[in-house]
């Protein structure tokens, strides 16, 4: 256990952890949420479930009580006048990929709460048949006898131990971690599964879906094209990943798109070239994915700080998670 978790923990039996919330910094705090509903259901990935649609109305009615919801549109004023914020806590909801759930369970929710959300999304998820590669490894693994899987260029197999969200979630790291092409992967995990069925339906927003809730006053961003990681490809490939998507929102939806959000969006995911490139593909505001309060926006406009909400969570979680965040 690192310093900061025995902290933590020595903190929340001393009753102290109340009055850490209480003492948040202004600033602008900003939750991303990626899959609303029932994990169980799903025939694909169910780690990028955030919480089901009770829980998401639950955390809405808690998150009301203690920040100011803002929108997008709020963040960019705040980017231009950072002091604006010196005297508020304002928190920002964002999605990222595109579920059709985010339509479907999330959409009715925000709307019953009256508070705006922005949803970043994988254009070449959009109008189209393609499945994403996690969702094709959870599938592929839900559906094979495999208790061990070990590819080739992996240094540990990944065993099953009963719990497949754990299990899916190894195999997604390994995949992760070694330097081979995705689809390369994907067809010798089809291999050693023994695969040989049909993937189901991908369940992403359609472009009219979009722009209904565009029209209903949600934003919409860009996440890329391909959903790839930047900073691990070239730098033509990298514009066209920011160009293309923004290009598509664009066109399909009518509207100017100027926010992004970064794939996967740890540290080791974006860099200084990934942000000259948004620079020149004219975004204004990039967030990550990586816990933190922002307050000097002005500066760190692409580099936004995002806390995740995980299923189950409950408001002393995240009061837990939020007070003991670092200030950007
Ligand atoms: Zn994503």
């Amino acid at each position: 256990m690192d310093l900061k978790r025995i902290q933590m923990k020595l903190e929340s039996w001393m009753g102290l952890t109340g009055h850490r919330w209480k003492n948040t910094p202004n600033g602008l705090y900003s939750i991303n949420l990626h899959r609303v509903g029932d994990l169980d259901k799903t025939s694909g990935d169910p780690n990028v479930y955030s919480c089901t649609q009770e829980q998401l109305s639950a955390h809405l009615a808690f998150l009301k009580t203690q920040f100011d919801i803002v929108s997008l549109n709020d963040v960019k004023a705040f980017v231009a006048n950072p002091k604006m914020l010196s005297q508020r806590r304002c928190l920002t909801i964002t999605f990222d990929d595109g579920y059709a759930d985010n339509y479907d369970c999330a959409f009715p929710i925000l709307q019953s709460h009256h508070v705006p959300a922005a949803f970043f999304i994988a254009t070449g998820l959009i109008g189209n048949s393609v499945l994403p590669w996690w969702d094709k490894v959870a599938f592929v693994l839900k559906n094979s006898p495999l208790n061990q899987v070990k590819l080739k260029n992996w240094k540990h197999p990944v065993c099953f131990k009963g719990d497949m969200k754990l299990f899916i979630r190894g195999v997604l790291k390994e995949i992760k971690a070694t330097g081979v092409e995705l689809e390369q992967q994907i067809k010798e995990l089809e291999e050693v599964s023994d695969f040989q069925g049909q993937y189901p339906t991908p369940e992403f927003m359609s472009w009219e879906q979009l722009k209904l809730m565009h029209q209903q006053g949600m934003t919409i961003g860009a996440h890329s094209h391909h959903h790839y990681i930047l900073s691990a490809l070239t730098d033509e490939d990298i514009l066209f990943e920011l160009q293309h998507s923004k290009h598509l929102l664009e066109k399909n939806l009518g509207i100017n798109v100027n926010a992004f959000s970064y794939p996967v969006g740890n540290q080791s995911t974006y860099n200084d070239g990934v942000i000259e490139a948004l620079k020149s593909s004219g975004y204004e505001l990039a967030f990550n994915f990586r816990p933190g309060v922002n307050f000097h926006v002005d500066k760190k406009r692409y580099d936004l700080h995002r806390f995740p909400i995980e299923p189950n969570m409950t408001p002393a979680d995240f009061k837990q998670m939020v007070s003991y965040a670092k200030v950007y």
